[in-house]
This record gives C-alpha cells, sequence and structure tokens, in this order.
C-alpha cells in the first residue's frame, strides 16, 4: 500500500473515532441530563441539530493531524510517545498529564481570548456562542477555523513532551468529558470541584456557564490559573435562571405554544 493511502486511511479512521466518540459521550450525557433535568433542553431541538453538524464537522478537522501523526508514530517512530511504562521515571506519568493539561489550557486560554476580538469572533466563534444556553451536544460546536486551531495542540505536543500511551489515553478523555460536561448546563461533579480551595483552580460546567453568559470573561479550558492571573475570572455562573427557562420553555411546548416559541425567535 502507497505511504498516500495509507496516511489518508489513518486519517479517515481518526475522524471515525473522534466523530463516534463524541455521538457515545455527548449523548451518554444528553441521557444523564434527561434523567436528572427532563426538562432542560426542551424546544432545543433545531439547536442541538446545528450543535451535531458543526460538531461533526470539527471531528473530521480533529482527525486528519490526528490520523497523520498516528501513523508517523506507528511507521516512522515520530512523536515523543512511549509505551514502556518504565521508559521513564513513574512520577512523571502523574506530571506529563499535568503538563499536557496545562499546555492545553494555556493554548485554549489565549486562543479563545483571541477568538473574542470583534472580527474573529463575528467570523469564526459565534458558531460556538450560539448555543443559547449550551447543551452536552455542543462540546465541538466549532466553526472550522476555530476546530483548526484546538486540532492541532495534541498533534504537536505528543513531539515535544514525552508521554506513555495510557497518559495521553487519559489526557484525551478528561479532554473529550470536560468538553462534553463544561456545556451540560448542569453541575455532575462533587462540591469540591468547583467551589471551596480546589475549585478555585479548576474549572467546571458552572465556570463555563458564566463565559457563555457573560462572554468577556472565564476562557480558560481546565484551570482557572490564566483567568486569575489576567483578570478575566468572573467567578461562577447559576443554573437557577437558565432552568426557569427550560421549564417555561417546557411549559409552552405541552401547551402547543411552538408557535410562540417561533414568534419569539423571530423576535431575537
Ligand atoms: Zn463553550
Ligand atoms: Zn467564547
Amino acid at each position: 500500500m502507497s505511504i498516500v493511502l495509507a496516511i489518508i486511511l489513518s486519517a479517515v479512521a481518526m475522524t471515525l473515532i473522534v466523530g463516534v466518540r463524541y455521538l457515545i459521550t455527548s449523548g451518554a450525557f444528553a441521557m444523564a441530563t434527561r434523567a436528572r433535568h427532563p426538562a432542560l433542553y426542551a424546544g432545543l431541538d433545531p439547536q442541538i441539530r446545528r450543535e451535531i453538524w458543526w460538531s461533526l464537522a470539527s471531528a473530521a478537522i480533529y482527525g486528519v493531524p490526528a490520523g497523520i501523526v498516528a501513523w508517523g508514530w506507528q511507521n516512522r517512530g515520530w512523536t515523543q510517545i512511549y509505551e514502556d511504562v518504565h521508559a521513564y521515571p513513574l512520577w512523571y506519568l502523574p506530571l506529563s498529564v499535568l503538563l499536557y493539561l496545562f499546555a492545553h489550557d494555556t493554548w485554549f486560554y489565549w486562543t479563545h481570548r483571541w477568538m473574542h476580538e470583534p472580527r474573529a469572533f463575528r467570523i469564526a466563534h459565534a458558531v460556538h456562542h450560539a448555543s443559547r444556553p449550551p447543551t452536552a451536544w455542543a462540546a465541538m460546536a466549532f466553526h472550522p477555523i476555530e476546530a483548526l486551531t484546538g486540532a492541532v495542540v495534541i498533534p504537536l505536543l505528543v513531539f515535544l513532551i514525552p508521554i506513555h500511551v495510557g497518559a495521553l489515553g487519559l489526557v484525551l478523555t478528561i479532554m473529550t468529558v470536560m468538553g462534553v460536561t463544561n456545556h451540560m448546563g448542569w453541575e455532575i461533579f462533587p462540591r469540591f470541584m468547583w467551589k471551596g480551595p480546589v475549585g478555585a483552580w479548576l474549572i467546571t460546567a458552572s465556570h463555563h456557564q458564566r463565559h457563555h453568559e457573560r462572554y468577556g470573561c472565564n476562557y480558560g479550558l481546565y484551570f482557572r490559573f490564566w483567568d486569575r492571573l489576567c483578570g478575566t475570572d468572573d467567578g461562577l455562573g447559576d443554573f437557577t435562571r437558565s432552568h426557569e427557562r427550560s421549564r417555561a420553555r417546557a411549559a409552552a411546548g405541552a401547551r402547543g405554544g411552538n408557535a410562540d416559541r417561533g414568534g419569539a425567535d423571530r423576535a431575537a
């Protein structure tokens, strides 16, 4: 098989993996949402359809660089990914995970701030903020330009920072779960992760919800470090109001009020 064909197949395979991973993870947390807050996504079907299409387009943009690098890792010894757990001291395993999360968080914070410049926002980031309120399906709902800025991070880091293949799997799992849960519209994690001394440094749904409400604050991905350092941390969002609105939408829907909602949308 020619090298070009092998690389294309690897990119296609990775696109499928990223797309299916998205559908399974977002689907599972959307089901959890339905069980816990049955009305939360009432009346949001058109928005959710949009979130899914943008996310699947992003899956291809994430899949191609990841697939190329995965091929090079397997066939040409590219990257610093290692499989022998003793190739580095064991204490390096958790450190490597933290290094990856911190590097990704740093990249995300600064590119996200840039995305809020008026021109970049209008061209690209408005797609992500069209989710009002976001749902579990919004995890990868990005314009292709924004998806590209996210897609290159891990494929670049694997050339720079050594990581065990299992630790890399953990990083990707954390990335996927936080991407979904941060947009879910309610807090699934225990209180210590978003309140108190630990929560003061971690980002979960309560923190990212406020970004979707107020825009010019809370730009981080995993940690509140950059937001706090740069004075852009605006505390935690409150789900009470969005939950009240969802109950109102559900009640309007139950009364056959879809026409009302259509009118409200046109007025907005
Ligand atoms: Zn978001
Ligand atoms: Zn934003």
